[in-house]
């Protein structure tokens, strides 16, 4: 006797037995039973989630002898042709290599011809999206006016290729990816049967490559025992498919977590040396991160899938220890290089790198944390002191207050601010300045929501900007800096569709919408995280030189009083600095050394 494969072998036979697929088998049952058939049926979904098994048990529905019913025999002539493909009144059609005008005639002409023995002639067409366009204009005429003993069933996995005029003709059904906890069950039934023995480890480890597809999971469980025979470990799915342990990968995201460069690099040089997946490691890295951010956000909605309870531990533990911020980053990092990793010449080596800039994110401090801890040292914010710089301040105040400042080129074209710039009225200044430091500010509460905004209209926008923030706004130019630890995310930003997008998002808020300057945020911008400071062109621009309207953005103001400011560069001055309570503070908070003052 010929060994049946287990996926053909346990292909379901009634609506009941399809997995995951209630909403659409309660409907077809329930039109089945009361006669209301549909001509055109869609099947959508990724593969091997039911489509063709659906199609299968519905042709035997409505052919079976003692039906039409919603639970066919399976045992009379008609049903058993069915099963096994042979019934001439179901015909199954590979749209893939059937797609050609002249089939789709022939099919017609077919079309015409009462059913050779059952109530109804089924056309199952599979990849249906694969026929030509003239093959579909074709199909359109016969679904206008279908004959009433014939019915459709199209099954897709590209629904948007299909002319909506067909669409339009077709009840639609979108099949959902199986969880991993229903493709677990299945397989422990069939493990049961096939008198295969095999820990709740091992058939989640085969879920969780099959990913959704429940036909994979059966063949590969198959393999798996032609592999090891009927005792199946975890350890045998793994190396099979390549897959890396859930313990490895939390133990990956907490060197992560923790900045551990060393370790990231050990682990993924063990995992290549022994053969594993990079980019499914990265896809699965992706998942877990994803996992811990569903568990910091909503930890009692959170289905546990295939994860066992210590694992759950360390997912909660590592949920608490990080801030969305930070996952959200990392989260990007990974998502920007999976197709990146597709085309690389040495795929551990990108796996690393980003590994390690996931690390470098992580380990990024964010603004709430520093006012949260000094907060909590009872330290007023530096906005509020009085020698310091207001969120949104402007260069005519903060410079009266700190010594002169000097800030990193910016990466766009501009000159450096002309010493000798002429003085204008204090009246036009004053107004000048406080209306740009109101727009700023505006911009920066609202900065978060103006990047998602914009990712509306250009997606790509969004891990763009991600580590953006307005530094300053005058004469309608508002500058953006980036986060120097991902300054070559630079280049995105000089992109068209990416300003022009910005610029329709930010014209709600200023009015029109404003040039735009990208530059790297200077050190003290980005250590002290100040969201930005206004640059006043007319109280210190040259008349004839344009000038970015940064290049005079302050410091994060942690200064000294404006009566004794320090020689910056001498030991004397470096002493002063250090001894100002707030510098002290931050250097106690963070563990940080001063390396350098710049005036
Ligand atoms: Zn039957």
């Amino acid at each position: 006797m010929t060994y049946e494969v287990l996926a053909r072998k346990w292909r379901p036979s009634l609506f009941e037995d399809v997995v995951g697929q209630q909403h659409v088998t309660r409907t077809l049952s329930n039109a089945i039973s009361a006669g209301r058939l549909a001509h055109a049926y869609l099947f959508v979904g990724p593969r091997g989630i039911g489509k063709t098994s659906l199609a299968r048990i519905f042709a035997q529905a409505i052919n079976c002898e003692s039906g039409p019913t919603a639970t066919p025999c399976g045992t009379c002539h008609s049903c058993r042709e069915i099963a096994t493909g042979s019934n001439l009144d179901v015909l199954e059609i590979d749209g893939a290599s059937n797609n050609r005008v002249e089939e789709v005639r022939d099919l017609r002409e077919n079309v015409k011809f009462l059913p050779a023995r059952g109530r109804y002639k089924l056309y199952i067409i599979d990849e249906v999206h694969m026929l030509s366009t003239a093959a579909f204009n074709a199909l359109l005429k016969t679904l206008e006016e279908p004959p009433p003993h014939v019915k459709f069933i199209f099954a897709t996995t590209e629904p948007q290729k299909i002319l909506p005029t067909i669409l339009s003709r077709c009840q639609r059904f979108d099949l959902r990816r199986i969880t991993v906890a229903d493709i677990v069950e299945r397989l422990r039934t069939i493990a049961a049967a096939e008198t295969i023995t095999a820990s709740d480890d091992a058939l989640a480890a085969v879920a969780r490559a099959a990913e959704g597809s429940l036909r994979d999971a059966v063949s590969s469980l198959d393999q798996l025992r032609a592999f090891k025979g009927d005792a199946i470990e975890e350890d045998d799915v793994l190396s099979v498919f390549g897959l890396v342990s859930r313990k490895t990968l939390q133990t990956l995201a907490g060197a992560i977590f923790e900045g551990d460069v060393r370790q990231i690099i050990e682990i993924v040089h063990e995992l290549d040396a022994n053969g594993k997946d990079m980019q499914r490691l990265l896809i699965e890295m992706l998942e877990h991160f994803r996992n811990v951010l569903v568990m910091h956000y909503a930890p009692d909605g959170f289905d546990a899938g295939d994860l066992l309870d210590d694992q759950m531990d360390v997912l909660r533990d590592q949920a608490k220890r990080s801030d969305p911020e930070r996952l959200l980053r990392i989260t990007d990092l990974l998502v920007e290089s999976e197709p990146r990793l597709r085309y690389a010449l040495s795929r551990r080596t990108l796996l690393e790198t980003t590994l390690i800039r996931c690390a470098r994110a992580a380990a990024t401090v964010s603004i709430d944390q520093i006012i949260e801890r000094l907060d909590a040292l009872g330290i007023p914010p530096a906005h509020n002191t009085e020698a310091s710089n207001p969120p949104c301040a402007t260069s005519t105040t903060a410079t009266a207050s700190v010594p002169p400042t000097e800030t990193a080129p910016p990466v766009t074209a501009g000159t450096r601010p002309a010493s000798t710039a002429e003085p204008v009225s204090k009246k036009k200044t004053a107004d000048t300045v406080a209306d740009a430091a109101d727009v700023c500010r505006r911009l920066t509460d609202n900065w978060h929501a103006i990047v998602e905004h914009v990712a509306v209209s250009a997606p790509m926008a969004k891990s763009a900007l991600l580590d953006t923030r307005p530094v300053a706004f005058a004469d309608g130019k508002l500058t953006i800096g980036l986060d120097p630890e991902f300054a070559d995310g630079l280049n995105r930003l000089e992109n068209p569709r990416i300003q022009s997008a910005l610029q329709r998002t930010l014209a709600q808020h200023v009015g029109r919408g404003p040039s735009l300057t990208f530059r790297l945020m200077t050190e003290q911008e980005r250590a002290a995280m100040a969201p930005h400071a206004v640059a006043d062109s007319d109280s210190q621009g040259s008349a004839t030189e344009p000038r970015p309207a940064a290049a005079d953005a302050t410091p994060p103001q942690v200064s000294a009083p404006a009566s004794h400011p320090p020689s910056p560069r001498s030991a004397a001055g470096l002493s002063v600095w250090q001894d100002e309570p707030l510098v002290r503070n931050t250097l106690e908070i963070f563990q940080g050394t001063i390396v350098e003052v710049r005036s």
